[in-house]
């Protein structure tokens, strides 16, 4: 007869593979599954974990990043990745989240899908020794996919898990992880991504370019960090240039947003040409600036009128001409930052 006492974890959920496989293990054992996402300003894997929670059938909780969270990417104590990802702080900043939340629910302990050796920055041997102590989990964090190349945690102590039942995976290759989801039942194999833009090198760029110049940078400068081309006219002043329609709405709707910083916005007013964002302090040089930039992305003009730009600020309205310069002309996309040149440091 099985005496063993039902018991409850709280499972990470990005929606790849590696997660998917860990709650399927769990559930396979007979324990109880609640999933967790995180949310970040830079994630965009929400949709991918609300599916692979319906297909494994358990409930999920999206928690958001709050502004607590903005400070890891700004001075990482465990470095950055390839981009601007601190992801050994980012994990431990989860995990103490998870943890919170496993107390609240009453759950015994958490699981996650990382895989030793598996990506280059957070899960190294020593970084999963890391996050587990750093996140004040330490043995109640359970990754059942490398388990058996680690120290026996709780749950399989106390008997709540069979650790004969675990794996012990290592490395990059997928190969057995595949072959384990075709074992155990699940069709959907994801491509493997971390839908995080940190790790993106050129999104990088404008996270540096933020944290070098704007000392008191809100979560509404990094919200903005994922729209438009980036032009920095000085240390104090940058403009935000829209690709497409949907992109002109958002900087409209991030100027007219009630937490906004003084800025300001500059629309053509008669010809059709992407808007602009005017983020720091702002002058007539500037306005020119954004004007000829506005030109410069625009494939027509008025053919018989001066092409003039609507500038909106707090104080009012006004028009301008709008010109090209050589700045504009020769201004170049937020590409290389002094902070990254002097080697933001690395893990
Ligand atoms: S990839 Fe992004 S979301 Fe994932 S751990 Fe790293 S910083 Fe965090």
């Amino acid at each position: 007869m099985n005496t063993r006492q039902p018991r409850k974890c709280v499972a990470l959920l990005s929606g790849g593979l590696d997660s998917k496989l860990a709650i399927r293990i769990m559930q396979e054992q007979g324990i109880e599954v609640e999933a967790l996402n995180f949310k970040t300003v830079f994630t965009c894997c929400q949709d991918m974990s609300a599916q692979a929670a319906h297909e494994l059938g358990v409930r999920l909780t999206v928690l958001t990043q709050e502004d607590d969270y903005l400070p890891i990417i700004e001075e990482p104590r465990f470095g950055y990745g390839k981009g601007a990802n601190p992801c050994v702080d980012c994990r431990i900043y989860m995990f103490q989240k998870a943890k919170n939340f496993m107390e609240e629910i009453g759950a015994d302990f958490i699981v996650s899908g990382e895989v030793i050796g598996q990506r280059p920055m957070s899960q190294k041997r020593k970084d999963l020794d890391v996050i587990s102590y750093h996140s004040d989990l330490e043995d109640l964090l359970l990754r059942p996919l490398s388990a058996k190349m680690l120290p026996p945690t709780l749950p399989e102590r106390e008997g709540w898990v069979d650790r004969s039942k675990l794996y012990g995976f290592c490395g990059r290759s997928r190969k057995g992880l595949i072959e384990l989801a075709h074992q155990l039942g699940i069709e959907d194999i994801p491509t493997p991504s971390t839908g995080c833009s940190l790790t993106e090198p050129q999104f990088a760029r404008k996270v540096f370019d933020l944290i070098q110049i704007a000392p008191h940078r809100t979560r509404w400068d990094y919200e903005l960090l994922k729209v438009g081309r980036h032009f920095r006219f000085d240390e104090q002043t940058k403009v935000i240039l829209g690709r497409n329609e949907s992109e002109n709405t958002q900087l409209e709707y991030a100027f007219q947003l009630p937490d906004a910083p003084a800025c300001e916005l500059l629309e053509p007013e008669n010809f059709l040409g992407p808007t602009a964002l005017v983020t720091g302090r702002s002058s007539p040089e500037v306005r020119t600036f954004a004007g000829g930039l506005i030109l410069r992305y625009t494939r027509r003009t008025p053919e018989n009128e001066t092409p003039t730009v609507r500038v909106t600020s707090s104080d009012g309205t006004t028009m301008i001409e709008a010109r090209e310069t050589v700045q504009s002309r020769e201004a170049r996309l937020i590409t290389e930052t002094e902070f990254e040149k002097a080697g933001a440091r690395r893990c």
